[in-house]
């Protein structure tokens, strides 16, 4: 292993550090996700991935076809498409397709036992399908998280050899107040839809077995399972067509090919851009026990990355990382990130209840609370709605 997780103190908890010297662009650690579930309205909308794991399960040229809206494309150098068609299989009750024969029984091992849609009665609607079209009523894209990933949860304490001990590795994530849950999932839901969350909390009741997960599914256990979706919630991002782009760029090409080669990917790109806009990506979110441990940086010194294009994480560091350093990531995406210490500042307190006091925040210390016209335009948008999931 090259980390450990260590208390710091009792306001930062836990944090990752590292056990050896890790140099730029190393592979930290790699993990799989305790669970791992696709966005609502990304699967709706024809973003076909591996219902365990969110490997693609279109071919590149089917996914740059329906990206870019136009189906007579052909796309040069077919073999470095990395999309293996022949192993995708379907659950014979109801139909939920994997990647692989080694997905469809993990999950079904893991949770899915307990949530095909085919164990209840069909009569008309399934109520994880009712659970799923009423959230998605209410999170629109840009997508930030899925209520769908909560069944798969709680099925996997359920499905557990052990359920009492995974029941306590979830509770291990939330040590927070009635209060800090309550605040964090007014921010996740907007204060417009808060009144939905009661309908929410009854759906998933209908939706998921109560055997041993009782105290998870008190009106409080699901609040803290909301809140920990929003702080702990890591997102995921496949996509058959960057791989593809990846593979192709390395292949050895004459100048001439690889000229043509360029021009064919940047025209692609704005297609794909004109129709699909920035839902280029099979989205989803999933939960991490060793990334969970990760304190957040404005400067941080490593990123999550999707080396293997599903849902395994492999944490890579951004600069050298000495033996002994703490290992820290950013909870805000590049954009936000590049924001004042004012917005940043503002953006951790309501998203993650804490205040940063990361190296660049210290020496930004004395920096103006606004830096920009625009950041205070955004601020006053965000205090006139709050139905701004997005940031
Ligand atoms: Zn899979
Ligand atoms: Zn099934
Ligand atoms: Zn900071």
């Amino acid at each position: 292993m090259n980390v450990e997780i260590r208390e710091i103190d009792c306001i930062k908890g836990k944090g990752l550090f590292a056990k050896k010297f890790l140099p730029t662009g190393s592979v930290i650690l790699e993990e799989e996700p305790l669970v791992c579930c696709q966005f609502s309205w990304n699967a709706a909308c024809n973003y076909k991935a591996c219902d365990h794991c969110l490997r693609p399960l279109e071919s590149a040229q089917e996914n740059a076809r329906r990206l870019a809206g136009n189906y007579n494309l052909v796309l040069p150098h077919p073999e470095c498409c990395t999309t293996n068609k022949t192993a995708i299989c379907e659950c014979a009750s109801c139909g939920t397709e994997y990647c692989s024969q080694d997905c469809l029984v993990t999950a079904f091992n893991q949770y899915h036992r307990t949530l095909c849609l085919q164990t209840k009665e069909r009569n008309g609607f399934h109520p994880l399908e009712t659970l799923n079209e009423a959230w998605k009523q209410i999170h629109h894209p840009p997508e930030t998280s899925t209520i769908m990933i909560l069944p798969r949860l709680i099925a996997t304490i359920e499905q557990a050899e052990n359920p009492d001990e995974m029941l306590k590795r979830i509770l291990n994530f939330t040590h927070r107040t009635r209060n800090e849950d309550l605040e964090l999932v007014h921010k996740i839901m907007g204060d417009k839809y808060v009144d939905s969350l009661n309908t929410l909390y009854n759906l998933l009741l209908a939706a998921v077995p109560h055997d041993v997960v009782g105290p998870l599914l008190t009106l409080e256990g699901f609040y803290s399972m909301l809140a920990l979706l929003g702080t702990n919630g890591q997102g995921v991002g496949t996509s058959p067509i960057s791989q593809w782009v990846t593979k192709a760029s390395e292949l050895p090409l004459s100048k001439g090919e690889k000229k043509r080669l360029d021009q064919f990917i940047d025209k692609l790109y704005e297609d794909m851009d004109k129709h699909s806009g920035n839902f280029l990506n099979n989205e989803g979110v999933a939960l991490f026990s060793m990334q969970s441990s990760a304190n957040h940086s404005c400067d941080p010194n490593a990123e999550p990355n999707y080396l293997h294009n599903n849902s395994r994480l492999s944490l890579v560091a951004l600069k050298d990382i000495q033996e002994g350093d703490e290992i820290c990531i950013s909870y805000l995406d590049e954009c936000n990130l590049s924001r004042s210490r004012h917005s940043r500042h503002k953006m951790l307190k309501e998203n993650y209840l804490f205040v940063c006091c990361c190296p660049k925040c210290k020496e930004q210390v004395e920096d103006p609370d606004v830096t920009s016209s625009e950041e205070e335009e955004e601020d006053h948008d965000d205090d006139d709605d709050g139905e701004d999931m997005s940031e």
